[in-house]
């Protein structure tokens, strides 16, 4: 059999760039303003993508993991305090927390899909894992929806609010997924998105802040400001804050992909359909289904695989569908957070055997790349390909 060509969101087979972005990128060139604070650019993308979202306020910045940052300093959470967290994500995520002088305190997550729940953050909150750095009293949680796949958001929103701990949601995967037919991003105090290379849609490198809140959005300016209040009477830096700004040629950039973008996931939607269609659930691969009202963004398809049916597990699997040319990462991240030398070094003693969801998902979990220049005939041969593949390995 030859060798699968699969389109990659690392170069314009699998991404959206074109005439739209080209346009208002000359428009910055021909201005001469570059940075932010001169031209209208970012403050245009601010605009619209709040208003995409259905927020009142929308702040750019320069990663998915300084928005992190910005919210946490935002909110204005004690230093020293705890904020419960996932251990399967993106380390810039976590970073973010250790630059606030704050400590993340890990949650366990569904096996099947690898998110938080209400109940594993309910019981992080209750009580520290051994050997947790997040030991002091929690001031808030970070909920990540994975993959596009929609987390528990209201479950989580409701025990947030009964504990009177502002909800912080990381979107950076999940731009157009819905729970309940509300989108992933509205149901905290604040939400962070990611647009770097390989997100839904991107601009090289970005990220952006959400909240209803007016005087929260000021601080998160203020935070990716210097905190330097454009605009305001009698300026002066206010405390201590980095340069986290987005440049008006990324703004140009977001502004030609944020119009596309419901295309963009429509299409995604559809041919994930078609190829998870191809793979019957007896040959030990499955897809977690959805609840009513839910929908997944398919920024990836992370498949559930049953080691006990298909001979080698994930990683079995996995190297059948290399040697096929089709790319895919058996155990996503591949080790927890705690495990990372980084924060292992920092003290973090947890032991994976006191998160069970965690163990078992990553064991099983077997993540697709998927994009916008996957198309359906392509679509339906790779889940053609997966589901022999997994029948060729049947324990
Ligand atoms: C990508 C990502 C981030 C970080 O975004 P960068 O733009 O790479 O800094 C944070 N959280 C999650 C869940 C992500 O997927």
């Amino acid at each position: 059999m030859s060798r699968f060509q699969i389109p990659t969101d690392r170069d314009a087979s699998g991404r959206s760039l074109g005439e739209e972005e080209l346009a208002w990128l000359a428009a910055v060139i021909q201005s001469g303003s570059l940075n932010s604070n001169s031209g209208p650019m970012v403050r245009s993308f601010e605009t619209e993508f709040a208003e995409h979202q259905g927020m009142a306020s929308c702040v750019a910045c320069n990663s998915g993991s300084f928005a992190v940052q910005a919210a946490l300093a935002a909110l204005e959470l004690p230093r020293g305090s705890s904020v419960v967290t996932t251990a399967v994500t993106d380390f810039g995520a976590l970073t973010a927390l250790l630059y606030e002088g704050l400590q993340p305190r890990f949650c366990d997550v569904d096996p099947l899909t690898l998110q938080p729940t209400a109940a594993t953050i309910a019981r992080a909150l209750d009580e520290p894992a051994q050997g947790s750095l997040g030991t002091e009293p929690v001031s808030a949680v970070i909920l990540t929806s994975l993959f596009g796949r929609p987390s528990e958001a209201e479950r989580v929103a409701a025990l947030c609010a009964e504990r009177g701990l502002p909800l912080i949601e990381d979107a950076a995967q999940s731009l157009e997924t819905l729970r309940g037919g509300r989108r992933i991003g509205s149901f905290g105090q604040i939400s962070t998105f990611s647009f770097q290379q390989g997100k839904h849609i991107t601009c090289g490198e970005g990220g952006a802040i959400l909240c209803d809140d007016e005087a929260l959005a000021r601080r998160v300016r203020l935070f990716v400001n210097k905190a330097w209040p454009y605009g305001e009477p009698n300026p002066d830096h206010l405390f201590v804050a980095p340069n986290g700004r987005m440049t008006e040629l990324q703004g140009a950039v977001l502004r030609g992909q944020l119009a596309k973008l419901p295309g963009l996931v429509e299409r995604r939607i559809a041919t994930a359909a078609r190829f998870l269609e191809e793979i019957d659930p007896t040959v030990g691969v499955a897809h977690p289904g959805l609840d009513d009202g839910d929908r997944h963004s398919f920024w990836r398809i992370a498949l559930e695989v049953d080691g006990e049916r298909v001979r080698g597990g994930a990683d079995g699997l996995a190297q059948a569908l290399r040697e096929l040319g089709i790319p895919c990462a058996p155990h996503y991240v591949g080790k927890p957070a705690f495990a990372l030398r980084a924060f292992r070094d920092l003290g973090a003693a947890e032991d994976l055997a006191d998160y069970p969801g965690i163990h078992r998902g990553l064991e099983r979990v077997l993540v697709l790349p998927w994009n916008e220049g996957i198309g359906m005939e392509l679509a339906r041969k790779m889940g053609q390909a997966l589901h022999v593949a997994a029948e060729g390995l049947r324990a």
